[in-house]
C-alpha cells in the first residue's frame, strides 16, 4: 500500500494522538515491524504523525501502548484496518501486562471474533484509561 493511499484511508489522522495532520507531518508505521516479518499490506500499516512515531521509537507496539494510555485509547478507536491477528497479539500482550480491565475475559472474548472492528471494539471497552499498573514496570 502506498503512503498516499494509507493516509487517505486513515483520513490523515494519527492513530496514536488522534489528530488530523498535513501529509508532510505524517509517517507510515508498521504494526509488526519489518524486521520481525511484518509486510507492507494495509492490515499491517497505520498512519502515525512524526511526533508519535518518534515517541514510539524502537518500542514494540504493545510496549508503547502499555506505557501510553492516550495512544492506547486512540489506537483501539482508530485502528480498524489492522489485521485481526495483530490486534489479538497486542491484546494478549496488554493482558499479560495488566493494562486491561479483565485480561482473561478480554483474551477469551476476542478469540472467536473475525473482524478487526469487532476485536477493536472489545479492546476499546476493556483497556484501562490510566496507568494503574505502571509500578509493575517492564
Ligand atoms: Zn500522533
Amino acid at each position: 500500500m502506498k503512503r498516499s493511499e494509507l493516509f487517505a484511508r486513515d483520513g490523515n489522522r494519527c492513530v496514536y494522538c488522534g489528530l488530523v495532520q498535513e501529509p508532510d507531518a505524517l509517517s507510515v508505521d508498521h504494526v509488526q515491524p519489518r524486521m520481525r516479518g511484518g509486510d507492507g499490506s494495509g492490515g499491517n500499516l497505520v498512519t502515525a504523525c512524526r511526533g508519535c512515531n518518534t515517541k514510539k521509537g524502537g518500542r514494540s507496539l504493545a510496549t508503547f501502548l502499555a506505557a501510553e494510555p492516550e495512544a492506547r485509547r486512540n489506537f483501539f478507536a482508530l485502528a480498524r484496518y489492522v489485521w485481526p491477528r495483530h490486534l489479538r497479539a497486542v491484546a494478549e500482550e496488554l493482558a499479560r501486562r495488566g493494562v486491561v480491565v479483565a485480561p482473561t475475559e478480554l483474551v477469551e472474548g476476542i478469540r472467536g471474533l473475525r473482524s478487526s472492528e469487532a476485536i477493536a471494539s472489545v479492546l476499546q471497552s476493556q483497556v484501562r484509561s490510566t496507568n494503574s499498573s505502571e509500578s509493575e514496570g517492564e
